[in-house]
């Protein structure tokens, strides 16, 4: 019997050994499935020199400096611009409608870039961020390695992020690097507020973007010669560069975007949200990068509190939270005393924002950031709310649309709409349903 059993076990596929045991069960390659759980191509060190790594248009504003720094470390990298209908289907051939749409739209754009022929498999990588918290997010992965697998099995899925997940297989990190993702992210939020704040004005068609593009080719300089830690010195010359801008007075309806991180900045995600409000407008107001940023390592902090978490990891993000607050704060001091511009929220106001509406433990997905940042777009003058939540994804749901109720009470002129963005979902219905929140909005103005 010991032996019979013994020749079956030998004969089933490697993953199914010593896990459930199914008789009959045949290998992804007979099975024509791919199976994540087998092995899978890893980056290497030698790597660098000879692949090309594609990086998902999530972050539009933040890429132009993120990508120079990881250049700078001595990687090649492209981020892709490819989008449209084909690049949805070709994420729903792998990717199950059910889940987050944005693995659909990531998966979708690294297949249909890796299909055009303008990247050699053999030399190219794939390269996701991870916050790592329990969202389906710290799957994505595998996820990833799964559609790969079925179609271009020699590329290998690069993570980054701070969470201790796919060790090994990220970005080599050194304190100067981080540093300089950090500094880019804050000179990357200014860079955004600003020209949110300027284009919809400008009196010559153009200017405002001119401006971004001496902005970021400035700090790239800084970040080249080691001088961006010079916060104040690059902080004014972003508010000097916009607001030498000539701009008209007028009034505009304030619109800001909350919601799931991806769909809140990616234009594939959010069938350009921005550009559509700009063209209706309006004057788009997106929270900081650094405030989700801020909210991952602060959710370690309340682990330990909340949680039972172990104290010592919490200890180390405490301090991480001080010098990253502590900047956030700086910038936010010298915009107000430069006047022209609204500064970003203040990350401990948007806390206290969280605590009136839910509880700091609801960390999920992007979880009590979304009701905090409504409530302090409410309270400092922007009470028209895209909520962007991808469809199916239930933390987002629960905590934007799920506590817009709550938001509504405590600011009874929040304007507040949201949208859901999934496959099937057109462009138009999605602008049709922010265009009756505009009219509402007219008709206060
Ligand atoms: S936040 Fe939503 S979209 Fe993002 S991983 Fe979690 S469930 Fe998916």
């Amino acid at each position: 019997m010991k032996e019979d059993f013994e020749s079956l076990s030998a004969s089933l596929h490697p993953s199914l050994r010593g896990g459930e045991v199914r008789i009959g069960a045949r290998s992804s390659a007979e099975s024509g499935i791919a199976d994540f759980t087998d092995d899978y191509p890893r980056f290497t060190h030698e790597m660098k020199a000879t692949h090309t790594i594609l990086v998902p248009d999530m972050l539009p504003w933040h890429f132009d400096l993120l990508v120079h720094v990881i250049r700078r470390e001595g990687y090649k990298v492209e981020v892709l611009h490819n989008e449209g209908r084909e690049v949805i289907d070709e994420g729903l051939k792998h990717v199950h409608n059910d889940t987050c749409f944005p693995a659909l739209c990531v998966i979708g754009q690294y297949l249909n870039a890796l299909k055009s022929g303008k990247y050699d498999p053999e030399h190219t990588a794939v390269l996701i961020t991870q916050s790592g918290g329990g969202c389906r997010a710290s799957n994505y992965v595998p996820l990833i390695r799964k559609a790969l697998k079925a179609e271009f099995p020699s590329v290998p899925v690069l993570s980054l992020n701070f969470s201790g997940l796919e060790k090994g297989n990220g970005l080599e990190l050194n304190p100067g690097f981080i540093l300089r993702l950090a500094y880019s992210i804050f000179y990357g939020d200014l860079i955004m507020s600003c020209f949110n704040q300027t284009k919809p004005y400008e009196v010559k068609e153009g200017a405002s973007a001119e401006a971004r593009v001496v902005c970021v080719e400035e700090i790239k300089r800084a970040l080249d010669r080691g001088k961006y830690r010079k916060l104040k010195r690059y902080v004014l010359f972003i508010l000097n560069t916009f607001a030498a801008v000539p701009v008209k007075s007028e009034k505009k309806i304030k619109v800001g975007i909350v919601g799931e991180i991806y769909v809140k900045y990616s234009p594939l995600g959010n069938s350009h949200l921005e550009d559509f409000l700009l063209q209706e407008g309006c004057e788009p107001v997106v929270p900081a990068l650094m405030d989700f940023i801020l909210y991952c390592i602060i959710n370690n902090v309340n682990d330990a509190k909340l949680y039972g978490k172990n104290k010592k990891t919490a200890a180390v993000f405490k301090l991480v939270y001080r010098y990253a607050y502590g900047k956030q704060k700086k910038i936010i001091k010298w915009t107000k005393q430069h006047g022209r511009y609204e500064p970003m929220h203040d990350f401990e106001r948007l806390r206290a924002c969280a605590d009136l509406v839910i509880n700091q433990g609801v960390k999920m997905g992007e979880g009590w950031l979304i009701p905090a940042e409504m409530a302090a777009l409410a309270e400092t003058g922007t009470e028209n709310i895209v909520c962007a939540q991808p469809f199916g994804c239930l933390p987002n749901h629960i905590a934007g649309k799920g506590a817009a109720r709550v938001v509504r009470k405590l600011y009874p002129d929040a304007n507040i709409v949201p949208v859901d963005y999934d496959p099937s979902a057109t462009k138009v219905n999605q602008e049709n349903r922010i265009k009756l929140m505009l009219a509402t909005a007219r008709e206060k103005l």
